[in-house]
């Protein structure tokens, strides 16, 4: 474009801008191809109650099976989704495998789970979003308490009176609405003065600077002490050691995600964790059954 010279002054659009034209319509036909052809996955990552250790749920994160590229990482498609439309469809494919799991869940016996996905501002405020998860959870026999729904603080950029009362909706209609990556945007304080939320997830970059960094302490102590007060849950985001999670626990942390306790992984590997480590619909990580 003519314009772009002028925006983009560091230097970084104009070398490659052949390049990034290219792939950007390649991704787009392939991302619409990689749909057609059924190549997303959802990878679970367990969370787990911070004072216990055992596993309450687990986030759904999308992952694509490239034929050729091997796993992709949202990172990488999400934006284009967005820009393309595409997170429209993509978002209700997640929501519908992550609803029929539940289902499957709850017939093994591990019907206790939640799990929670993730919906760009775009899919959530859109009209038709909630008659389709009401469409998806009777066709399951999935309660709506199981589905937690997890937007991010741009949603708040939108419409105020819109997100409120689509908020409201889905509140009235029993599901759980989570603040994705609390405290990094610039807007986090209207949800909670607004929104009818019932849990916040601290961004991990606070969680990463727990150890070394008094100020990120009492900046999750403060956002822990806030959310205690609206009687709000709180889960800590990128949970990688021991330590995070001691700092977490002092805190009064609900409940707690991250690497310390597990990856991401494909389903076949959480049904094996409840083979082997499933008690009465009950999971304790084998990673950490030795501190729990
Ligand atoms: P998010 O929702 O904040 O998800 C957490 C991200 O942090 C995930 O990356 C997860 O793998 C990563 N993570 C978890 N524990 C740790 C840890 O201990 N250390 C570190 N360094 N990272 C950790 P992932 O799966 O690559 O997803 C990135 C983002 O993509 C997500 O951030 C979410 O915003 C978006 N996303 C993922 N799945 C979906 C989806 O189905 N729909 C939409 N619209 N967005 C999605
Ligand atoms: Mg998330
Ligand atoms: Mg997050
Ligand atoms: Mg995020």
């Amino acid at each position: 474009g003519r314009k772009t010279s002028n925006r983009k002054s560091s230097g970084v659009y104009n070398p490659d801008m052949h390049t990034y034209l290219k792939e950007t319509v390649l991704s787009e036909m392939n991302l619409r191809k990689g749909l057609d052809m059924n190549e997303f996955k959802l990878f679970y990552q367990p969370q787990v109650n911070c004072r216990t250790g055992e596993v309450i749920g687990f986030e759904a994160l999308i992952r694509w099976q490239h034929p050729e590229r091997g796993l992709i990482f949202p990172g990488e498609f999400i934006n284009l989704a967005e820009s393309t439309g595409l997170i429209m469809p993509i978002g209700e494919w997640v929501i519908q495998e992550a609803v029929q799991q539940l289902k499957k869940w709850a017939e093994r016996g591990m019907g206790k789970m939640t799990v929670s996905v993730n919906l760009s501002p775009r899919h959530f405020l859109h009209h038709n979003f909630p008659f389709y998860l009401d469409k998806c959870i009777r066709e399951a026999g999935v309660k709506p308490e199981k589905l937690i729904l997890e937007i991010t603080e741009n949603v708040a950029l939108e419409d105020q009176t819109a997100v409120t009362s689509r908020i409201s909706l889905l509140k009235e209609m029993g599901f759980s609405i989570s603040i994705d990556d609390f405290g990094k945007g610039y807007s986090a304080f209207i949800y909670l003065q607004h929104f009818p939320i019932q849990q916040i997830k601290i961004d991990r970059q606070f969680i990463s600077e727990l150890e070394t960094d008094s100020k990120s302490t009492g900046i999750v102590q403060t956002i822990i002490h806030l959310a205690e007060l609206l009687g709000l849950q709180t889960i800590g985001e990128g949970v990688e050691t021991k330590e995070q999670w001691d700092i977490l626990k002092s805190l009064g942390c609900s409940e707690l995600q991250g690497y310390y306790f597990s990856r991401p992984v494909p389903v076949q590997e959480i049904d094996g964790l409840f083979d082997k480590y499933g008690r009465a619909g009950k999971l304790i990580l084998p990673s950490i059954v030795d501190y729990a």
